[in-house]
């Protein structure tokens, strides 16, 4: 039996391993990642699954199918979480397919195809500033040059891994061979009010949102705060203020995109001080590649003619792009009929929130199913989701596996 209370119990066990002593925040490569990532270990060392840790961090299980050695059916999802996180995003959607994996395990079945679990280590991207670091690597994108941003410490990925007790030059070896999976399939929570508002349990995702991620440093000149008159000022904090403005002004204008300023740094941060230096982030969404790529474009150009206008020096790097990525219909309508097995209307939604599929996609077909999660909210502690739902989450990725048949190359 698929045990639901079981699920949700297993999140909180994975809650409690955070940096925050009341809260979540686990970020990738961290001790507590490395707490999560044994724990999930042992749960599908449990399930009947081989299990380890690949070079980049990723939990890695893999039940055999009829034979060892057969292509797999892959399903996760992350284990890090943004600061101050729900304890269900990411979460969810690896203890719900180990619940799967453990159910098969305990009825003695095998398919024609074997199933791996992954809980990837870096899906949200806090601690370095790039997402998806442990889906690039399996699906064989990540350039290795990426190891070495740094985080706020100025330690780089290459040296956490090694902290780790990780060999950095072993990532290239995590990427997959094509064929070896015949599809990527996640759960996840929606992190949005549409299932909720329609009063179901769950959802099949059509697509993922593009994303665009950019830095934005502005150098102005740092003075005291009492004694350089406002019309000498070179103030990068003040004309940051503009950017931001322009960048939300921009998203307002198109009705499926968004954009955030999610984070500014001030230097060198003192009341009586004029700020000299700047560095903000940018994130930018939509569903079409288009309307995100000319955002992005105007983006550029608002920002350098606010700089511009104040004499301030200015610099622009894009840490990261993707495009939209749909999903596989093959993949959506095996989905959609273990959704209706369980007697559901099936509701078709994109998702606006990145996820690992996104990175998976370069080297297989993907699928999403979202699980309604209350209010709608995430990356927020007030996350919640009832157990009713977690089962019936579970149950439908279960009939779904169960039923699996690999759409083959013509
Ligand atoms: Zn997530």
């Amino acid at each position: 039996m698929l045990d639901p209370s079981r699920i949700l119990q297993r999140c909180d066990a994975l809650a409690r391993h955070s940096e925050l002593p009341d809260g979540l925040t686990r970020v990738f490569l961290s001790p507590q990642g490395r707490a999560a990532g044994e724990l999930v270990l042992g749960w599908m060392r449990e399930a009947g699954m081989q299990a380890g840790l690949d070079a980049i961090g990723n939990a890695v299980g893999r039940y055999e199918g009829e034979r060892p050695g057969l292509a797999c059916l892959m399903l996760g999802s992350h284990l890090d979480t943004v600061r101050d996180a729900g304890k269900y995003d990411g979460m969810l959607g690896v203890i719900s397919a180990i619940e799967c994996v453990a159910l098969l395990n305990a009825e003695k079945k095998r398919l024609p195809f074997a199933i791996e679990v992954v809980g990837f280590g870096d899906e949200e991207g806090v601690r370095f500033g790039t997402t998806l670091l442990g889906s690039r690597a399996i699906a064989g994108t990540l350039d290795p040059r990426v190891l070495e941003a740094k985080d706020a410490k100025g330690i780089s990925i290459a040296e956490a891994l090694r902290q780790f007790d990780l060999n950095p030059k072993e990532v290239p070896g995590v990427a997959r061979k094509k064929g070896a999976i015949l599809a990527y399939v996640e759960l996840h929570i929606e992190q949005g009010p549409v299932l909720e508002a329609e009063n179901l349990p769950v959802g099949v995702v059509t697509a993922i949102n593009g994303f665009s991620r950019l830095r934005v440093s502005l150098r102005g000149e740092a003075g005291h705060a009492g004694t350089v008159p406002m019309k000498l000022r070179r103030d990068a904090l003040a004309a940051a203020a503009e950017c931001v403005l322009a960048v939300e002004r921009l998203a307002r204008a198109q009705p499926e995109l968004v954009a955030t300023v999610g984070r500014l740094e001030a230097k060198p941060g003192a009341i009586n001080v004029i700020p000299g230096e700047v560095q903000f982030s940018v994130d930018v969404r939509a569903p079409e590649d288009a309307a995100r790529e000319q955002a992005v474009a105007a983006a550029r150009t608002e920002i350098a003619l606010i700089s511009e206008s104040r004499s301030i020096g200015f610099e622009i790097e894009t840490l990261q792009e993707l495009g939209s990525s749909a999903c596989a219909p093959w993949l959506m309508a095996q989905l959609e009929r273990a959704v209706r097995a369980e007697g559901l209307r099936v509701l078709r939604l994109p998702s606006g929130a990145g996820h690992d599929g996104m990175a998976m996609k370069a080297i297989a077909d993907i699928a999403m199913l979202f699980v309604r999660c209350e209010r709608g909210v995430s990356h927020n502690p007030a996350e919640a989701i009832s157990a009713e739902d977690a089962g019936t989450g579970a149950k439908i990725l279960y009939q779904f596996i169960h039923d699996f048949r690999p759409e083959l190359p013509a």
